[in-house]
């Protein structure tokens, strides 16, 4: 299979060039970095060491994409604000290349797809924003600028430590379009969202322990001891790397082969709990999700604007998923891998329903607990776009690089709890006006105390009346007699209701 074949200049050992357009290896056995120029081969030094980040991928692992094989040859390990991603070198077996992105257990597979006709500038473009290419309206999703970590296997240009990948990942409904700005001129490579399974990926890491492979391919659960208290922490291995305890609320670094104290809190900065803890179970539709943490959050332009919590929750093979409690009710929301077809400041139109936008909004979180795939954090800030059609409620959130869209369908607290097994008590209740006023449109309040206030008003209005109904002024009678009346029908209302 090799094309061409030659001896480490700086170990001896065999190092091999399978795709014609590779122009850089590294050694596999000392890491020189080997540039291909015509029939010579230069030794660039040593290449920077890869983080261990748990991915089920590694160098001759094989797939199948659209009816052809391909063969693992090289990747690129990136560094960016959420953590570590690779970028996969693919060889097809008609000697075509392609890239498999791997974002912490989520894959994007993509292919070269030429130069880009009429790009927009890097730095002018934010999340949402649409640029018409290839007869499609597609809209940037995530904007990410990435420091390269290391390199290993064979790429088709070279690449060390100092080097700084520029991509643009853009979505028009199913469809996945990358712009890489790194080398000047931008390039686009096209492709979509893909699973290891649905790749029929083989060669895998720990490919002898099928238990451990199955595992790793579907996502398990695991606990990890926290550091700073010892406490156990619910975490998927190799997909959620930032966690906060919920014991003692220490931030931990989960990336490398052990856990790392990041933040130590002490017991006084502890804050208040949520209705449901990180680590339990919940039974959904067939499936067992476990909740792996949880945002409270608020809105920061408007602070009489009740709280919510969002719950992360996970589930082998289903992926992340999330449940919302606010203090008017639940809801269950999905991250939609097919994007809107177009969205504007007043409606959006996913599949055949329209959705009309309801309002707009600025989320900060205030709180984190448990495991995220991204580093959560007090502070982080989004802005929210609700756009609703019936009780569905379809949300486009926006942070400072990247925009996703989630869909939410309100669910009783019944059902919340059957799925929980035990009889959930919302921590908001009590919180919301709504509810405030509830018992008072229901009649559930004593009406005792307000008899003696009721008194004093009406000794007030007939003193402060008399000199108009006196003498005998029959119309003065009448006004403060309604008057009365209408002060004291709510309560005799209040006590035949109670009573
Ligand atoms: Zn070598
Ligand atoms: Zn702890």
């Amino acid at each position: 299979m090799a094309m061409y074949q030659i001896a480490c200049p700086g170990c001896g050992g065999p190092v091999e060039f399978r795709s014609a357009a590779s122009r850089m290896a590294v050694c596999g056995y000392c890491r020189s970095t080997l540039l291909r120029d015509a029939d010579s081969v230069r030794d660039l030094g040593r290449m920077a060491a890869l983080i261990e980040d748990h991915s089920p991928l590694q160098l001759m692992s094989t797939g199948r994409f659209a009816g052809q094989g391909f063969t693992v040859v090289g990747r690129i390990q990136l560094r960016y604000e959420h953590g570590v991603w690779n970028e996969w070198y693919l060889l097809f077996d008609d000697g075509s290349e392609g890239w498999l992105g791997d974002f912490a257990g989520q894959f994007v597979l993509t292919r070269p797809a030429g130069a880009a006709n009429s790009p927009p500038l890097f730095d002018k473009i934010q999340p949402g924003s649409r640029w018409s290419h290839g007869g499609r309206s597609w809209y940037a999703a995530d904007i990410r600028e990435a420091q390269c970590v290391a390199g290993e296997g064979e790429l088709p240009f070279p690449v060390d430590a100092r080097w700084t990948a520029r991509v643009v990942d853009y979505r028009s409904e199913h469809e996945f379009l990358t712009l890489d700005f790194s080398d000047g001129q931008p390039v686009c490579f096209r492709g979509k969202g893909v699973t290891l399974a649905g790749l029929e990926a083989q060669r895998l890491r720990d490919a002898d322990d099928v238990n451990l492979r199955a595992g790793r391919l579907e996502g398990r659960v695991d606990t990890l001891a926290c550091p700073a208290c010892g406490s156990p922490i619910t975490v998927v291995p190799g997909r959620t790397q930032h966690l906060t305890c919920p014991s003692c609320s220490s931030q931990v670094a989960a990336s490398a082969a052990q856990a790392e104290v990041l933040e130590r809190h002490s017991a006084e900065q502890r804050e208040v709990g949520a209705s449901i803890r990180p680590g339990e179970v919940m039974h959904i539709e067939n499936r067992v999700w476990r909740v792996m943490g949880w945002l409270r959050c608020g809105v920061p332009d408007d602070p009489s604007e009740p709280e919510w919590y969002e719950y992360l929750l996970f589930a082998p093979q289903a992926g992340f998923s999330w449940l919302i409690e606010t203090a008017t009710g639940w809801q269950r929301a999905q991250v939609l891998d097919a994007w809107p077809s177009s969205f504007t400041d007043s409606s959006a139109r996913l599949g055949n329903a329209g959705y009309t936008r309801r309002c707009m909004y600025r989320s900060q979180v205030r709180q984190v607990s448990g495991a995220f795939p991204w580093r959560a954090q007090a502070g982080d800030v989004v802005e929210i776009a609700e756009y609703v059609k019936g009780a569905s409620v379809l949300n486009a959130e926006r942070g400072p690089h990247e925009m996703v869209w989630s869909l939410a369908e309100p669910v009783s607290q019944d059902e919340v709890s059957t799925w929980l097994g035990r009889k959930v008590t919302s921590i908001l209740r009590g919180v919301a006006p709504a509810d405030v006023l509830a018992p008072l449109l229901s009649g559930k309040v004593d009406p005792a105390p307000l008899r003696p206030v009721a008194w004093t008003f009406s000794v007030l209005i007939a003193v402060m009346n008399l000199r108009y109904m006196l003498p005998l002024n029959l119309d003065a009678i009448f006004i403060t007699g309604i008057s009365l009346f209408l002060l004291w029908v709510p309560i005799r209302k209040l006590e035949d209701g109670g009573s």
